[in-house]
């Protein structure tokens, strides 16, 4: 960015503070705008939340550099949103520039290896069903999953006994200071629904993941759906939520304890305790960030007094909670 250019941003940043009226910042060299103020609620899969201080959705790596440098010359603290379906935001929304990758998209099957490579973007439900379009085995158990690629990363999504660390080969990450660097397995640390990603300042901008070319769609399109079916009867899908709360605190599942506190459809403002699926929060409608908030604080608390486990909330929380809104 050229420094005149810097100054007039600058210019714009102090004025958003005495004036919150909406504000849009062209980024040089790239299609990108950066703009203030834009709800976030229908960014993610709970359908609440406040606004983004700063959003950008950049569409290629360059216009995501660019990103990062405004934020760093500004010095703006980033969060970067996938598909938005594992984060509760704040009413009072987030401070700081968010990067949205939902631009970020493209993906290639190479028939010679059995690999796919994807941009950060890319949805985890669409990438199981063209895997199963072309009889590529290995991602039928993913199709429930509602995030994107850099998520399912980022957070190891998993489900039927199966995870992205499995069939991960690498990672791309942009690094704080704008390098571009892959990362094997190995090197992320995987383990259940973590990885060394969670709480870094690395962006995920693509992957590459091992299938199994060859088989019959027919069979690999029966078992997706199968495994959607089971989704569907076996959680509330037809309500917005984040999935699963809390983390299985092994050897037990944090639903089972969640029933057995008999917390299954106690509610708090709008926000409930699925009936079907105890470890899910569910938004009945209308809730606000803080209803589902007060309600896993809720559970934790119930939870740990009748068995003296503390269960560790899976969802990411962003942005300012511990005040009452
Ligand atoms: C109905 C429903 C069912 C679900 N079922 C499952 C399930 O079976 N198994 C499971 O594991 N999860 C499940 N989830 C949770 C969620 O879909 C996964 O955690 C998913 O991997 C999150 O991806 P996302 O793109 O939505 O990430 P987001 O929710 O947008 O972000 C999650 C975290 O990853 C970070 N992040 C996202 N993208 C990047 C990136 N490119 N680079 C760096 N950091 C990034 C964010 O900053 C945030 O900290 C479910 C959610 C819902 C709503």
């Amino acid at each position: 960015m050229k420094s005149s250019q810097a100054a007039i941003d600058v210019c714009y940043l102090s004025s958003v503070s005495a004036n919150i009226e909406s504000k849009e910042i062209y980024l040089p060299n790239t299609d990108c705008t950066i703009r203030s103020q834009v709800p976030l609620s229908g960014f993610t899969s709970y359908r609440v939340g406040g606004p983004a201080q700063w959003y950008v959705a950049p569409r290629n790596i360059e216009a995501l550099q660019a990103s990062v440098n405004f934020a760093k010359e500004h010095d703006l603290p980033v969060t970067i949103l996938g598909a938005g379906s594992n984060l509760l935001v704040s009413d009072r929304g987030i401070p700081g520039l968010v990067i949205a990758t939902r631009h970020l998209r493209y993906r290639h099957f190479d028939p010679e290896t059995g690999q796919v490579t994807l941009a950060a973007g890319e949805s985890i439900p669409a990438l199981a069903w063209a895997a199963a379009e072309l009889g590529w085995q290995g991602l039928e158990w993913a199709v429930g999953i509602p995030g994107s690629v850099g998520g399912a990363v980022v957070m190891n999504a998993g489900a039927h006994n199966s995870c992205i660390a499995d069939i991960l080969v690498s990672a791309q990450v942009l690094t704080p200071d704008g390098k571009l660097e892959t990362l094997n397995r190995e090197q992320l640390g995987y383990s259940y629904r973590s990885s060394i990603l969670q709480g870094s300042d690395r962006i995920v901008t693509q992957a590459t993941l091992q299938l199994q070319p060859g088989a019959d769609p027919a069979q690999v399109i029966a078992i997706t759906k199968q495994h959607k079916q089971h989704r569907l009867t076996t959680q509330p899908y037809h309500l917005p939520s984040c999935g699963s709360v809390f983390r299985n605190p092994k050897p037990y599942a944090a639903g089972w304890l969640i029933e057995q506190t008999g917390l299954k459809g106690y509610q708090i403002g709008k926000a409930q305790v699925a009936q079907r699926h105890a470890n899910f929060i569910v938004n009945c409608g209308g809730a606000s960030a803080w209803d589902i908030f007060n309600l896993i604080r809720h559970v934790q608390q119930r939870v740990q007094e009748r068995w003296s486990i503390v269960l560790e909330p899976e969802v990411k929380m962003i942005g300012e909670f511990s005040l009452a809104c």
